[in-house]
């Protein structure tokens, strides 16, 4: 589904990712692994648009997507979201998710004039389907109250709801496991593998818990110092020696 080939992504001098090719598979849940500072991040933002690449190239389906902005990936169903949520606080679980799919007749002037039945009729359903994806994410206690005021990892569920409001094809999750507590892991481990299953959904997951990754990734990639180390099950990955090394050197 996307193939990255020698990708390089320098800041100055110094090179976060230095040559980093790698394939994800069409229907596969992929983890991404490697010590801190390996480049995790980086590759994803290049591959999400939202940093241009130094070098090197990204393919969706054998189509260049390289250097394309966030928005124009969107529309292609790829998506991305953030170690740190990027809710908009002062509005409610609901509304962060009824905002998601943009276009909505009532953003334009002239519809708030002249097409005030379709606006409503677009709302209610886009109000069904945010319910809809609060129920399957297990959180529909929290659809009125302000995204801001609910946990981390109730955000990190909110973000991967936000997924659910387009038909998203692959999405890169950047740490949704980072300050979460074990029963809401598990709910979020629980809705990938569904989403996984039943939509369809391509997931390229970063994560440092193993448990995590163990229970939901294959195959699991390695990054370390900008490159790709190693590639295959997560005992494979651990078993490997040119990884040990690498997280023993940090
Ligand atoms: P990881 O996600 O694997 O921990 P990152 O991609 O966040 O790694 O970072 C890789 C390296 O690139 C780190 O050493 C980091 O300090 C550096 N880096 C990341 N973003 C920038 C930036 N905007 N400017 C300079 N250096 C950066």
């Amino acid at each position: 589904m996307i193939t990255v080939e020698n990708l390089h992504k320098h800041f100055g001098g110094f090179h976060a990712v230095d040559g980093a090719s790698l394939s994800v598979r069409e229907g596969s849940i992929t983890g991404l692994i490697g010590p801190n500072g390996a480049g995790k991040t980086t590759l994803f933002n290049v591959i999400a648009g939202v940093l241009p690449p130094t070098s090197g190239r990204v393919t969706m389906q054998g189509e260049d997507i390289t250097g394309l902005p966030p928005h124009a990936l969107f529309h292609k169903g790829l998506l991305r979201t953030f170690q740190i949520a990027h809710e908009f606080a002062s509005m409610t679980c609901r509304e962060n998710l009824m905002m998601v799919p943009g276009g909505q007749s009532g953003e334009t002037l002239w519809n708030t004039w002249f097409g005030r039945k379709r606006i409503a009729e677009e709302e209610r359903a886009l109000r069904a389907k945010a319910d809809e994806v609060l129920e399957f994410l297990t959180i529909t206690h929290l659809a009125d109250q302000r995204a801001g005021e609910i946990s981390g990892g109730q955000k990190k569920l909110l973000e991967l709801g936000r997924t659910m409001m387009v038909d998203a094809r692959i999405v890169f999750l950047d740490e949704v496991g980072a300050g979460v507590n074990r029963t809401l892991l598990n709910t979020i481990a629980e809705a990938i593998l569904n989403l996984n299953r039943e939509r369809g959904y391509t997931f390229v997951v970063i994560e440092h818990d193993m448990d995590f990754i163990g229970r939901i990734c294959d195959p699991v990639i390695c990054m370390a110092e900008g490159r790709v180390l190693a590639e295959g099950t997560l005992d494979e990955i651990k078993a490997n020696e040119q990884v040990i090394e690498a997280y023993l050197g940090t």
